[in-house]
């Protein structure tokens, strides 16, 4: 196996390679007819408070059903979109519709215990320079009629770090008008922790990474120190913590002993369409 030189992600001794790099050119030029022809869709995964094991709001996926490859992940077609800066559009597109259906959830599910369904939507480092998005956000907000609060957009840390002021400034002022900004990945970028502070963030999302040491019983004792760490530091920074990637019951419990608030993984639901999560936080509201 040739070794990739300079970075280069791709193997080009390796055949296999060769049809990967047809496969980025050929999804690369059909990114835009695709988001004309309305290709992509949304699937949610529910964020759940892990304390009473309630519903409290969902995740936005967005993938690709290619007409010739089948439904594609977004590893496959974020970075290329990213690339030619169709993100832009398509990280709008997919905000719309992710709020629009958390307004549609609140009026179905408004009076519940739990309080409304929020809806998380991961933003590209793109569209944190680009001079739309809190313009943007706001109107799509309005046309939708649903207030600030219902939002968190996830920036992952690696997009935050060494971060100056002009990058934040917009994640400032959407922070400032109540949507919670969500450090993504958490723990996968070595930023500086005190570096937190400086960040319009208000919710910490551990890293799957953390959690697979949990996997097994008794959970990995390291892994256990790191996390209890890190959960009392957010909490001492009032950040809210979520974690990714819970597969098992063990998982949830371990994580919920030390003290993270809400929880995400295949161990409560796998992403699905809309109508699964209203059901899910319908079963959970009538008890
Ligand atoms: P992410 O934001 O960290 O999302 C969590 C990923 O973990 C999702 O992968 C989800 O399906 C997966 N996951 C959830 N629970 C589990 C679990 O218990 N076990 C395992 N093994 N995996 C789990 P997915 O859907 O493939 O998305 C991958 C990444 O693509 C996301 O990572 C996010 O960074 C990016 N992405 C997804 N949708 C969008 C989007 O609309 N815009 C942008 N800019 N990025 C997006
Ligand atoms: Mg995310
Ligand atoms: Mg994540
Ligand atoms: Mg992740």
């Amino acid at each position: 196996r040739a070794k990739s030189a300079g970075g280069n992600r791709y193997e080009f001794a390796d055949p296999e390679a060769d049809a990967r790099v047809i496969t980025r050119h050929g999804l690369t030029t059909a990114l835009p007819t695709a988001l004309e022809r309305g290709e992509f869709f949304i699937e949610y995964q529910p964020l759940v408070h892990l304390g009473d094991g309630s519903v409290r709001g969902a995740e936005a996926l967005v993938r690709w059903l290619h007409p010739q490859h089948g439904v594609l992940g977004p590893d496959r077609f974020i970075p290329l979109a990213e690339h030619t800066g169709l993100i832009v559009p398509l990280g709008r597109w997919v905000l719309e519709q992710s709020v629009r259906q958390a307004r549609e959830w609140r009026e179905r599910n408004g009076g519940d215990a739990a309080g409304p369904l929020r809806i998380n939507v991961n933003l590209s480092p793109c569209q944190l320079t680009h001079p739309g998005l809190v313009q943007d956000t706001v109107e799509i907000l309005e046309r939708a009629g649903v207030t600030p609060d219902a939002l968190c957009l996830e920036v992952t840390e690696s997009a935050l770090i060494g971060a100056d002021d002009d990058l934040l400034k917009p994640l400032r002022r959407l922070a400032e008008m109540g949507v919670d900004i969500a450090l993504d990945d958490f723990g996968t970028g070595y930023s500086n922790l005190a570096n937190l502070r400086r960040l319009p963030v208000s919710v910490l999302k551990l890293d799957r990474s953390f959690t697979r040491g949990m996997q097994q019983f008794p959970a990995d004792p390291v892994d256990l120190k790191i996390v209890e760490g890190i959960v009392s530091l957010a909490h001492s920074l009032d950040l809210a913590v979520t974690v990714e990637g819970v597969e098992t019951g063990a998982q949830a419990e371990q994580l919920r002993i030390l003290g993270c608030d809400t929880a995400q993984g295949w161990y409560y639901a796998r992403p699905g369409p809309p109508e699964r999560l209203h059901e899910l936080a319908l079963v959970d509201a009538t008890g």
